[in-house]
Order: structure tokens, then sequence, then C-alpha cells
């Protein structure tokens, strides 16, 4: 077979906001699954040790063997680690509560915000998409995330604090490009759970985009009940009722990624 360089490889998008329940891990997984549907070969990493995207992949976390954990530790490759989840269409790298300690751990470690990234250029050949689903802080294991990554998607609710939330990020990310990932930028803030009844989310929806112009994504994820009854039935919306509205739109912004990183 033909030699594959390394530029060939796959794009890392880290999903990232450091507010939690905003949709973070619905977005990486139902965006995983939409990929998966439109022919991307996709890894999907959970890097929160919650677990919620492990779960929601249908793999059970307090089964694993392997899990990220090992990775970042370097006790394991992701070639070793990952488990194939048939329903889903994806690769998953899991997590679970052992990660928690991963964030003290690496703090005696060389390269320890370079730990992830070592570990995906291994594999990165592989797949089209590797989609990294960060916790709900801007910690250690967030900044493995983002100094993996090749951008950040940045899933938002349309609400009054939504906009002052996102400077934190936004200076991160502009740290991190600054002095540890050239690569990184914002690829696009996707608009989720939104209700166009409600007047505010309007008035938001337009002040993000006359902010941020082309960065935010065309696709709008609509707030949608089946979206939230997927993941206790370890699947995410787009393979437990692809029929829904909110799966519909995440098979959009699927389009919409592929569309994105030819451009890239
Ligand atoms: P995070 O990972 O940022 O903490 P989650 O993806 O877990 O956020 O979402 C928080 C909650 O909102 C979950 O209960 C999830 O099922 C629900 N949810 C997420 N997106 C939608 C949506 N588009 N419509 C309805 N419920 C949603
Ligand atoms: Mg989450």
């Amino acid at each position: 077979a033909a030699a594959v360089s390394a530029t060939t490889g796959a794009k890392v998008f880290c999903v990232a906001n450091q507010k939690g329940g905003v949709g973070k891990t619905t977005t990486t997984v139902n965006l995983a699954a939409g990929l998966a549907k439109v022919g991307q070969r996709v890894l999907m990493i959970d890097l929160d040790p919650q677990g919620n995207a492990t779960m929601g992949s249908g793999v059970d976390k307090r089964k694993l063997k392997l899990t990220v954990y090992d990775v970042l530790l370097e006790s394991a490759s992701i070639a070793e680690a990952k488990i194939r989840s048939e329903k889903c269409g994806y690769d998953v790298l899991g997590a679970n509560r052992e990660l928690a300690g991963a964030e003290v751990e690496l703090v005696e470690l060389e390269h320890r915000d370079q730990r992830l990234k070592q570990a995906i250029a291994a594999v990165a050949a592989g797949y089209d998409f590797v989609l990294i689903d960060c916790p709900p802080s801007l910690s250690m294991l967030t900044l493995n995330g983002l100094c993996s990554a090749h951008g950040v998607i940045v899933p938002m609710q349309c609400e009054y604090f939504a906009l002052e939330g996102l400077t934190d990020l936004v200076n991160t990310i502009k740290q991190v490009h600054a002095n540890l990932n050239k690569d990184l930028q914002i690829i696009g803030l996707l608009r989720v759970m939104f209700d166009p009844r409600i007047t505010l989310q309007q008035q938001v929806s337009d002040q993000l985009k006359a902010h941020f112009a082309d960065k935010v994504f065309n696709t709008v994820i609509p707030r949608n009940v089946r979206l939230a009854e997927a993941p206790s039935y370890g699947l995410p919306g787009v393979v437990f009722d692809p029929a829904a509205r909110g799966s519909q739109a995440y098979v959009e912004f699927a389009q919409e990624m592929v569309e994105r990183i030819r451009k890239m």
C-alpha cells in the first residue's frame, strides 16, 4: 500500500464549552453518528470522567479494560484501547471515573499537555474525523484536547449570558493557539436546543451572527425530546430515531462539517 503522509490524516475537533449542560456530549455523539452515516471514518474520544459520551455510544464505561486514561498515561495506545460501536458506526475511546485522577497524575509528567496529540498522531491515518468530548472545565484534560485539535466546535444555547461565557473560552483558545498549538482555531459556534418561538433566542442568535459572522454554523439544532431520550438507550439520537427533527439536524451538521474540512 502507498505510504500515507501525516497531513492526509484525520481532522481533529474538540467539542468544548466550559459550561455544563450546554449540549457538548449530545453534539459529539450525534455528530459522530451523523458523520458515520455519510460515510466518514470516525474516532470519538471521551475526555470527560463522567463517561456520558461513552455510555451514549453504547459502550459500558464500567466494563472497560482500557480507557483514555491509560492512553494519557502512556500505558496503552489508542489502537489497543479503542472499541468499535457497531450500532453507531464509529470507534470509541472511552472514559470513566478513573480519568478524574489523570488531572493530578499528569502534573508530574513531561509534555503533559501533548499526550493525547501524540497518541492521536499514531492512528490519524485511519480516520477522517476525530471528535473529542471535553469536560465542563478549562482543565489539563481540556488542554490535552485543545492541544490535539485543528478546531473547536462550541455548542451554545442562545440565552442571555451565552456571549459572556464565551469570552473565557475564546481567550483560552487564543492562548493555546499562541503558545501551544498553531493549528487551533474556533471552527464554529453551533446553536443548540434552539426554540425559534422564543424571541430572546432569536435575538441572541442574531447577535451571534453579527459578532462572529461565518464562525456561526448554518445548521441550527432544535430542542428535540428524542435527542434527550436517546442516551438512556445507549444511543445517539441519530441512531435511536433517525427521523426525529433533532437527528436530521445533526446529519445536516455532519454534512456541513464535511464541507468545512474540504476548505481547511
Ligand atoms: P454537556 O455535555 O455540555 O454537559 P449534554 O449534551 O449532556 O451537555 O446535554 C445536557 C442535557 O440537555 C442532556 O440531558 C441532553 O439530553 C439535553 N439536550 C442536549 N441537546 C438537546 C436538544 N437539542 N434538545 C433537547 N435536549 C437536549
Ligand atoms: Mg458532557
